[in-house]
C-alpha cells in the first residue's frame, strides 16, 4: 500500500529505517531512536508528522535563503517540466534555462567573473574545480601545478575529490580520503586556537602558512587555493580582519588561483550577493550551489574569470554531468535569483535583519554557557564553554552542543550543533519578529543546558 503522511509516525519510521540510509548519521541509533519526519513548510517553519510546528534556524542546510513555499518556483519547475523537462548541454547543444541562469550569474557575480560550469551539487562543482585548475595550469604550459592547498576543517563535500579538498578529520579517516597533491593549512580560528596572541596577529600567522605552505611545496606545484570566505560546516568561523588581505597578497603574488567557495556564503547569506564581496577578496573561481535554487532543486556550478574561461576554453575539457545545467533546476534557480532581487532580500538582510539578529545574537554572549557569540549577516555561532572566564573547552567535546541542540528541538527550534559550537543560518527572509521568537527558543535552551 502507499507509503504517505497519513500513516503513523513510528510506521513510517520504522519503513526509513529498514530501507534508507541517511548522510552523516549512525544508522543504527536511527533505528532505535526513529527519525524525524518532517511533512511540510511554509516561511520559516517546519511541520513534522507529529503536528509540532518548529522555527528552522539553519534554513534546511544552509540553504532555503527566500524561505519555504514559494508557489512561483513550483510553478516554473511544472511548466519547464512540461516543456522541456531534460536536454543536456554537452556536444554543442544547450537550452534557454541555462543560457539564461549563467547569464544572470555572471550578472550578478563581482569583477570578471563570467562564465559557469554547471554541476549538479556543490561537491561536483568543487570536483569540477579540482581538474579544472589542473588542466589550466597544464594549458598553460605548466602541468607541476597541480597541488591545491585548503583547510583543516574546511567543508567542500563529500565526493571523493570534495572531501579531500575538505579537511575534516573525521571524513578523512574513512574510506581512504585524501587523494594525492591536497595540502590542508591551519585554519583562522583564533577562539580555539589563538592562545595569548591577539586576533589580528593570529589571522595575519595563518594566512602567512599559505605563503609557507608554497615555499615548501614549490610554487612551480601550486596550483590553487581553496576557502570559504566564512567556514560555515566547520562551526562558522569568522576570520579576523587581517585574515583575508594577506591571503589575497600571497595569492596575487605567487601567481595562485584563488577559489571561494561561495556554496554557504553566496547568494545574500553574509549581506552582499557573495562572501567575497563582504570579506574584499577577488576570486578566480566560485564555488556556488545551495542558495542558488534556494535548495527548490538540486544545482551548483564554477564560475569562472575571463582568464579561466579563456585558458580551459581552448581545446576539449573531457569533463561534464549529465545534468549539468538541468533545465527544471536551471528555470527554478533563474525564479530563485528573480525573487531574491526583485524583493530586495540581500538588502533586508545587510540593512535591516541582519543588523537586528546581530544585536540579539551577540547579546546572547551574556549566557553563563557561552564564551563567545559571532555573526557575519545570516550567519552566527556561539561558542559553549565550562568556565566564560576561560577559552578552554569542555573535557568531553560535543557533548554539551549534543544536549543544547536536543533542548533547541524539543522547544520547536531547529540549531546544529558542531562540536561545542551552536550555530544558526536561518532562512534570509526571516523577520523582525521571528528573530525575536528564534532568540527566545535559543536563550530557553541554553537556560535548560545550564
Ligand atoms: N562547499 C561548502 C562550503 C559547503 O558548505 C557544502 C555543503 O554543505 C559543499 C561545498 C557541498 O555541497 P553539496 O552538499 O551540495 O554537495
Amino acid at each position: 500500500s502507499a507509503i504517505t503522511n497519513h500513516m503513523p509516525t513510528a510506521e513510517l519510521q520504522a519503513l526509513d529505517a529498514a530501507h534508507h540510509m541517511h548522510p552523516f548519521t549512525a544508522n543504527d541509533e536511527l533505528a532505535e531512536k526513529g527519525a524525524r519526519i518532517i511533512t511540510r513548510a511554509r516561511g520559516v517553519h517546519l511541520t513534522d508528522s507529529e503536528g509540532n510546528e518548529i522555527m528552522d534556524a539553519m534554513a534546511g542546510l544552509w540553504c532555503v535563503n527566500i524561505g519555504y513555499g514559494r508557489d512561483e518556483l513550483a510553478d516554473v519547475a511544472a511548466r519547464q517540466m512540461r516543456e522541456l523537462p531534460y536536454y543536456n548541454t554537452f556536444f554543442m547543444t544547450t537550452h534557454v534555462p541555462a543560457i539564461a541562469l549563467a547569464k544572470k550569474i555572471a550578472e550578478l557575480a563581482p569583477g570578471d567573473l563570467n562564465h559557469v560550469f554547471f554541476a549538479g551539487s556543490g561537491s561536483e562543482a568543487n570536483d569540477t574545480n579540482i581538474r579544472m585548475v589542473r588542466h589550466y595550469w597544464a594549458q598553460k604550459g605548466k602541468p607541476t601545478k597541480s597541488v591545491i592547498i585548503s583547510r583543516h576543517n574546511a567543508y567542500h563535500g563529500s565526493s571523493v575529490g570534495s572531501g579531500s579538498l575538505g579537511g575534516m578529520s573525521a571524513m578523512h579517516e574513512q574510506g581512504g580520503l585524501p587523494i594525492p597533491d591536497i595540502h590542508h593549512i591551519d585554519q583562522p580560528h583564533w577562539w580555539a586556537e589563538g592562545g595569548d596572541m591577539d586576533p589580528e596577529t593570529f589571522g595575519l600567522q595563518r594566512a602567512q602558512e599559505l605563503e609557507k605552505a608554497i615555499l615548501e611545496l614549490g610554487e612551480d606545484r601550486v596550483a590553487a587555493f581553496i576557502a570559504e570566505p566564512v567556514q560555515g560546516a566547520g562551526g562558522v568561523i569568522v576570520p579576523p580582519a587581517s585574515y583575508w588581505p594577506e591571503i589575497q597578497r600571497i595569492c596575487d603574488k605567487y601567481e595562485i588561483l584563488l577559489i571561494a567557495d561561495e556554496v554557504i556564503c553566496g547568494f545574500g547569506r553574509t549581506g552582499e550577493w557573495f562572501g567575497c564581496q563582504t570579506m574584499g577578496i577577488r576570486p578566480d573561481i566560485m564555488t556556488i550551489a545551495k542558495g542558488l535554487s534556494s535548495g527548490y532543486a538540486p544545482i551548483g556550478g564554477s564560475v569562472v574569470s575571463d582568464e579561466v574561461a579563456a585558458v580551459i576554453g581552448s581545446g576539449e575539457f573531457n569533463h561534464g554531468y549529465t545534468y549539468s545545467g538541468h533545465p527544471v533546476a536551471a528555470a527554478v534557480a533563474l525564479e530563485n535569483l528573480r525573487i531574491l532581487e526583485e524583493e530586495g532580500v540581500i538588502p533586508h538582510v545587510r540593512d535591516v535583519a541582519g543588523p537586528y539578529l546581530k544585536e540579539k545574537w551577540e547579546a546572547l554572549a551574556d549566557h553563563p554557557l557561552v564564551g563567545e557569540a559571532r555573526i557575519v549577516g545570516m550567519m552566527g555561532s556561539i561558542a559553549l564553554v565550562p568556565n566564560k572566564n576561560s577559552r578552554a573547552p569542555f573535557a568531553e567535546a560535543g557533548t554539551a552542543g549534543f544536549v543544547c541542540r536536543e533542548r533547541c528541538f524539543a522547544n520547536n527550534l531547529v540549531m546544529r550543533h558542531v562540536g561545542d559550537r551552536m550555530i544558526i543560518s536561518p532562512p534570509l527572509v526571516i523577520t523582525t519578529d521571528e528573530i525575536d521568537v528564534l532568540i527566545a527558543r535559543a536563550r530557553l535552551a541554553l537556560d535548560e543546558c545550564y
